[in-house]
């Protein structure tokens, strides 16, 4: 391979098409155009990534920035195949479950890697996606759903599917959009489902894998973010019903000692 090269604003070409790929690889998100223009969104992409990193952010992409993107993105890999609906379609309707569930690794645990951040983290606020019950809907799904909206990226940090895989949304460095005002300082965590079947009436579709990923994801970002104080639901800041049901009075919003 040539030798890295500094790439900086106004460089432009194949090497600036392979970063720009990179960063969204890295990110596990459509951040950037790979157009090989290196203009003021490849920088703005850029400065998010050392942020995240904990290098230098001075927005222009060298051998380090190159190198740590890289290492960022290469286990991420596996894990982003995103469902076979076919299949989704015979699993079993989630039954009410007794709030019991212990924390658990997902079913893509061997791939998943929590991105680390800069950005202080105080806070994790869960959301659910305010789809029917037995539906399967993908970050691709939620993202588009977003960006319809007119934001940059899904708002989301985390989605946690039925079968209990825990996949990247919005990386962890970049502010969220989940709850108006509270999306400095906060990971939003949003689990599929939330309503009953009908559509419009909130309802905690939780499956037992769900509340099981959820609370390893709230266990391993505790512990990776030691400034996290408040576990909360989006419904304790709007008059929502999201997440249908109260982090408050359950077992993710209660933490033992
Ligand atoms: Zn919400």
């Amino acid at each position: 391979m040539a030798k890295t090269t500094l790439l900086k604003r106004g460089s432009h070409g194949a090497a600036v098409r392979a970063l720009q790929e990179l960063i969204n690889h890295a990110a596990g998100a459509a951040l950037v155009n790979v157009d090989g223009d290196f203009g003021s969104e490849t920088e703005g992409a850029v400065k998010a990534a050392q942020r995240r990193l904990g290098l230098v952010v001075d927005g222009k992409a060298g051998p380090q920035t190159q190198k740590a993107l890289k290492a960022e993105a290469e286990p991420i890999k596996p894990g982003r195949a995103e469902p076979d609906k076919s299949a989704m379609d015979a699993a079993p309707a989630p039954a009410a479950q007794p709030s019991s569930a212990q924390a658990c690794p997902p079913p893509n645990d061997d791939s998943l890697v929590l991105l680390d951040t800069a950005r202080p983290i105080s806070e994790i606020i869960f959301h659910c996606t305010a789809t029917p019950e037995g539906k399967d809907f993908t970050v691709a799904d939620i993202r588009a759903w977003h960006k319809a909206r007119g934001w940059t990226d899904i708002g989301y940090h985390y989605v946690i599917y039925r079968d209990g895989r825990i996949m990247l949304g919005r990386p962890v460095g970049q502010v969220g959009s989940h709850v108006a005002g509270h999306n400095t300082g906060t990971i939003g965590v949003a689990y599929v489902g939330g309503v009953s079947t009908d559509g419009k009436t909130a309802m905690d579709t939780r499956t037992e894998a769900q509340r099981r990923s959820m609370l390893y994801l709230r266990n391993s970002l505790m512990a990776r973010h030691k400034g996290i104080r408040k576990l909360s639901g989006h419904n304790e800041y709007a008059a929502k019903a999201c997440p249908s049901f109260d982090v408050r009075r359950d077992d993710l919003g209660r933490v033992a000692a």
